[in-house]
């Protein structure tokens, strides 16, 4: 089994979990920034059930409280991909690109940005849908290329529209982390994904 390595509760009362083990690589990836997409849930999931040993840090789902309820934005209406504190972060988007009322003002902002400072990784893979490419931020493309060859989408610098206050600009632009925002097809089946998934991580646990 997998190690639990830090937890946090959400306004609803669920949890957030940091999986990994000791000794463990500086590589991080995440689930479920949008509680709609929930491919990154089931993908570690699974991944986890036959990988137990892995040396890569997990967060099956970030967002469970907005997963539990099929929407974009966590419990208090909040984008958790438009919170973080960056240079850019604005509070003007309405709707489901909500930023917040302050900068991190979420639990599950201040949970990622701890758990960045405590364990210092040095490439980030999170789990989105449903554009089909392989975003990146930061000194990414060479990774970016690598997982393109393996999942079949475009990679792309840039995802086309201003995205205040994301993460990919809070860890890829500011503070140089290759970081990775793999968009999955929404439209396939969450099993057909396995196969290119696993073939992905399977290359993180290696680097
Ligand atoms: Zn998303």
């Amino acid at each position: 089994m997998v190690t639990i390595m830090k937890t946090v509760k959400t306004q609803a009362g669920n949890e957030i979990k940091l999986l990994g083990n000791n000794p463990h690589k500086d590589i991080l990836v995440i689930g479920v920034f949008h509680g709609d997409e929930p491919q990154g849930n089931f993908l570690i999931n699974e991944y986890l059930k036959s990988n137990p040993e892995t040396n890569l840090l997990f967060i099956n789902c970030l967002n469970p409280d907005g997963m539990a309820r099929g929407t974009r934005t966590n419990l208090s209406g909040v984008d958790i991909n438009r919170n973080f504190p960056t240079a850019n972060w604005s509070n003007q988007s309405n709707g489901e690109f909500y930023g917040g009322k302050t900068p991190a003002s979420e639990s599950e902002t201040q949970f990622i940005i701890e758990i960045i400072n405590e364990y210092n990784p040095q490439i980030i893979l999170t789990f989105h849908a449903p554009y089909k490419v392989v975003n990146y931020d930061g000194p990414a493309e060479k990774i970016a290329e690598k997982i393109s060859k393996i999942i079949n989408y475009p990679t792309e610098k840039n995802i086309g529209y201003p995205t205040p206050g994301s993460f990919g600009t809070y860890c890829g632009i500011e503070r140089n982390i290759p970081t990775i925002t793999l968009e999955l097809d929404e439209n396939c089946c969450m099993k057909d994904l396995i196969p290119p998934v696993f073939k992905i991580l399977n290359l993180l646990e290696t680097i």
